[in-house]
């Protein structure tokens, strides 16, 4: 009897300790696939991801010509001046500075560089003066500020910025614009300050022809030195400027899309920053900048084939090109001129000039 009882109670015990062990493997396994699964999961799978690239930039030197329409001297130094610009930026953010500031000191950067359509070295316009264009956002609010038409502002993006942070708009123009660079104690240059032998030549070629002023827009950019930039900081945070010239001969008071917040500009957290360059009416007409971050919001696109579908779909050949980033790290450059300049930076080791290597 005792036997009896001894050897029940060791099969119980032996099953006892057989049900809990597969128990516990359907247990185990069912808690994983219920975690794993969960929204909370997957958000912090993708903030991994996210964390994962601390930092990146990209810019650009304007669409139009391709490297092979100018000397081997001019491309080297176009390379050398887009390595200076990108150092700047990716420095600032390495460091741990924010996509503002990057933005700001690479187009300052570029502004003083008179190889470029944007401060020193900008194109005249049909009255042999010179209007510059710029702007700015702030990805993580939407806060954005621009300036058109400024005449002596040496660095207009900064001025840009200030709009942004000092007044409740988003743009001044013309006078007003530069009454309030005079109230902001901004670097104030002479208009002829802007002029370069490059740029005044042309102005001089172009203006010879009778009627030029009253020719039609042009079918493609042909000038080619616009800048713009877009960053993601290691906050998080991306933001995007753009500073111009405009137009070559363009006519007096004419503004383009680089400082139209959503044609040449726009910077959203949730979706990328864009920078764009090329013919500004067309990129007004299409809302450019704002198209790119709306199919990746609403269609649910990665940035380079929402970047892919706005230049090569909504635009027609020839008419210019942007530069994007998400709040990934993953660059979009893409044009539909014969070339752009870009180049791009991140914190796994990316670091590229896109121009004359082909
Ligand atoms: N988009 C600029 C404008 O139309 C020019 C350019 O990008 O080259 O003013």
């Amino acid at each position: 009897m005792l036997e009896k009882l001894k050897n029940q109670v060791k099969l119980k015990s032996v099953n006892f300790k057989l049900e809990p062990t597969k128990m516990n493997r359907l247990l185990i396994f069912a808690v994983s696939w219920i975690v794993c699964s969960s929204p909370f999961t997957v958000q912090a799978q993708n903030d991994a991801k996210v964390k994962k690239m601390e930092y990146a930039i990209v810019l650009h030197g304007g669409a139009g010509s391709a490297p092979n329409q100018f000397s081997k001297e001019k491309n080297a130094a176009r390379r050398q001046s887009l390595e200076k610009a990108l150092n700047k930026g990716k420095s600032i953010l390495a460091a741990g500075g924010s996509s503002l500031d990057a933005v700001e000191a690479v187009i300052r950067t570029m502004e003083d560089d008179p190889i470029f359509n944007a401060g020193k070295g900008a194109v005249y316009n049909a009255r042999g003066k010179f209007e510059l264009d710029a702007s700015i956002m702030d990805g993580s609010n939407r806060a954005c500020g621009a300036v058109a038409g400024v005449t002596n502002t040496r660095n207009p993006i900064s001025l840009a910025r200030l709009v942004m942070t000092k007044t409740k708009h988003v743009l001044l123009s013309s006078e007003g614009a530069n009454e309030f660079a005079r109230q902001m104690n901004v670097e104030i240059v002479p208009n002829l300050y802007f002029q370069t032998p490059t740029t005044k030549a042309r102005w001089e070629r172009q203006n010879s022809s009778k009627g030029a002023q009253l020719k039609p827009m042009p079918k493609r950019p042909s000038y080619f030195g616009t800048v713009g930039c877009v960053a993601l900081d290691k906050q998080g945070n991306i933001a995007a400027a753009t500073s111009t010239g405009g137009l070559s001969n363009k006519k007096y008071g004419r503004v383009g899309d680089s400082p139209i917040i959503g044609a040449g500009t726009y910077a959203d957290n949730q979706t990328c920053g864009v920078s764009c360059t090329g013919i500004g009416e067309h990129f007004i007409r299409n809302a450019v900048a704002f198209d790119v971050s709306a199919r990746m919001k609403y269609k649910k696109l990665a940035v380079d084939q929402a970047a892919k579908e706005v230049i090569h779909k909504v635009l027609a050949k020839n008419y210019g090109g942007l530069i994007a980033l998400d709040r990934q790290g993953n660059i979009a450059i893409e044009y539909n001129t014969k070339g752009m300049s870009s180049a791009a930076a991140d914190s796994n080791g990316r670091f590229e000039v896109n121009w004359g290597d082909k």
